[in-house]
């Protein structure tokens, strides 16, 4: 039976970082995925400044050909219905990238060994081992391993396996994100964000090199028709022309951050990156799965060198990203931590008059009444952040029990 020191499963941000600081601390290291290489993420692909510094420190400099053009987003522009368009310009440089190409570059640039169309089917604790089941284009094969990073996104099968009982108390919601070859009014170097009832908590536009990439996401067991609903608004307000659909991409999101239930594993399997549930405002993720599967990797090897506990290692070195994670939805908070260098950003209403920033405010409101209807999100935010400000932190089950 094949032998490795850490399995990390999953070739995006988090898994190939949990694999580069494994490869660097000399481990022996296997990096799965189940897709053949490079494959599509839905996903913007604005790179914040934090993962720019992670992956230049890391890996090296991102190569030319994963820049999409415009070569950078300027920011957000928020859609709401009584006022129509803001623009908030971040000051600082956001590139976009492709996803198939900037994650390929990761995982080749880890080190590991890397297999694509592999999948990891299941595992059994072994003592001081895991014993994993892959299927390695379509046969099955056992190998043993000392750690698994579980680095598979947001639906993780590595969760559904082991601990099923987190896996069944989770929430979901779907994101859809097509591309279109046409026109629209709408300035390319911006993130669109529409304030409006009926089409979910995210409908987004964006454009890279020339296509039109329009999405939305919506809590998982709600009427699916949020994209159309979308498209219709965005013809009516955007002119929006459709020639051709050139791609389509789908995924599930968890709302582990929001909801304050991260799940970092437990024993001898650490899990990094949207798998463990984090999460930073607007879906921004990649940082956040970069710097925990850095930590899960340099837990690992500490643990296997020192002969310690990767996973009581990993709680503490984690345990920030969860804070900043919980942050990111707490309005006191937010804008203090984002994973961009926001200190010259003007303020959202600068140059709008009192008038327009109150009728904004209402068309939010009712914005969020409408569309955030997780069940618990909006008890759980409030009570983070009622906590964070009287006590002067947060309690986090998943690693302060
Ligand atoms: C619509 C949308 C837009 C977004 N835009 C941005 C953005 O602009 N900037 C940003 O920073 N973040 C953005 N995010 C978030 C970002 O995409 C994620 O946070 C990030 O990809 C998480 O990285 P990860 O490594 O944890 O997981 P992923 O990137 O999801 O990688 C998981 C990998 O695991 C593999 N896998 C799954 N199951 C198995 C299995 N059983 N066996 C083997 N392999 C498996 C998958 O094929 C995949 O390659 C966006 C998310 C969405 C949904």
């Amino acid at each position: 039976m094949e032998k490795y020191d850490v399995l990390v499963v999953g070739a995006g941000p988090g898994g190939s970082a949990a694999a580069r600081k494994c490869r660097d601390g000399g481990l022996k290291t296997l990096l799965i995925d189940k897709q053949k290489l490079p494959r599509r993420k839905a996903c913007s692909g604005i790179i914040a400044n934090k993962s720019q510094n992670y992956v230049l420190e890391n890996f090296g400099p991102i190569p030319e050909s994963a820049y999409g053009k415009p070569y950078h987003s300027r920011g957000m522009a928020f859609y709401f219905p009584s006022v129509g368009t803001i623009f908030t310009d971040c000051n600082c440089f956001q590139p976009y990238v492709w996803r198939n190409k900037f994650d390929h570059f990761l995982a080749k640039a880890s080190g590991a060994d890397l297999e694509d169309e592999t999948l990891f089917v299941g595992l059994k604790e072994k003592g001081e081992e895991i014993e994993v089941t892959l299927e390695r284009k379509k046969n099955k094969v056992q190998l043993m391993v000392k750690y698994l990073i579980g680095a598979d996104g947001a639906n993780s099968h590595v969760i559904r396996s082991f601990a099923p009982e987190v896996y069944d108390g989770m929430t979901w919601a779907s994101a859809i994100q097509k591309y279109y070859e046409g026109r629209i009014d709408a300035d390319n170097r911006y993130l669109y964000w529409f304030l409006v009832r009926g089409m979910g908590p995210f409908p987004w536009l964006n454009l890279k090199d020339d296509q039109i990439i329009i999405g939305c996401a919506y809590p998982v067991g709600q009427k699916s028709n949020k994209f159309e609903a979308l498209i219709d608004f965005l013809k009516k307000n955007f002119g929006l022309s459709i020639k051709s659909e050139i791609a389509t991409e789908g995924c599930m999101a968890n709302t582990m951050t929001p909801l304050n239930r991260f799940f970092p594993g437990r024993g001898r399997v650490l899990m990094v990156g949207d798998a463990m549930g984090l999460m930073h405002q607007g879906g921004e993720g990649i940082s956040c799965a970069l710097a925990s599967g850095g930590h899960a990797g340099a837990a690992v090897t500490e643990a296997i060198r020192q002969g310690t506990d990767a996973f009581s290692l990993y709680k503490k070195s984690v345990r920030p990203e969860m804070v900043t994670s919980l942050d990111q939805f707490n309005p006191l908070r937010m804008k203090a931590t984002v994973a961009s260098d926001t200190k010259g950003q003007p303020g959202l209403f600068h140059a709008h008059s009192l008038g327009d920033e109150l009728k904004a405010l209402r068309d939010a409101l009712v914005f969020v009444k409408s569309e955030f209807q997780i069940k618990g999100m909006i008890g759980s935010i409030l009570k983070n952040s009622a906590r964070r400000f009287f006590l002067g932190g947060y309690h986090i089950p998943a690693v302060d029990k």
